[in-house]
């Protein structure tokens, strides 16, 4: 899309239809995170690593409000997430990172 938006004519290669892969079906959630904590890359990422994880997740927030907004995408776009601490642990690593 940013090359088509570019002026390149760009061509789709898929081996089955188009969205049939993770694109396609998952939960459609925004949240911005790569499943993990970051945190626990720390050892080969170090600090600057983590803090740009982070702010490609910002980013990647951005390019999908500006996506549905351009091209006027009606997929019930909604903000704001609930993140679940189950377990002491869980919840003592939210109040670190919080
Ligand atoms: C069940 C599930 C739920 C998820 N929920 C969320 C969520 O709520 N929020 C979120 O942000 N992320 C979620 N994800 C992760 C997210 O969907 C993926 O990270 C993202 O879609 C990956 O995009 P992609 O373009 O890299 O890969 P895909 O969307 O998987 O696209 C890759 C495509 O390449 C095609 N392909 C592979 N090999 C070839 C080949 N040799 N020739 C031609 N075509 C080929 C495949 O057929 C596939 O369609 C979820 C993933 C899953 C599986």
């Amino acid at each position: 899309l940013k090359l088509a938006e570019r002026g390149y004519e760009v061509v789709l290669i898929e081996a089955n239809r188009i969205g049939w892969g993770a694109s396609g079906r998952n939960g459609g959630q925004i949240i911005g995170g790569i499943g993990h904590t970051p945190e626990r890359f720390k050892k080969s990422l170090v600090r600057q690593g983590i803090n740009t994880i982070y702010q490609m997740g910002i980013e990647a927030r951005d390019i999908i409000k500006e996506r549905v907004e351009t091209y006027g995408i009606d997929c019930d776009l909604k903000w704001g997430y609930c993140d679940v601490a189950f377990k002491a642990a869980a919840y003592e690593r939210f109040c670190r990172v919080a």
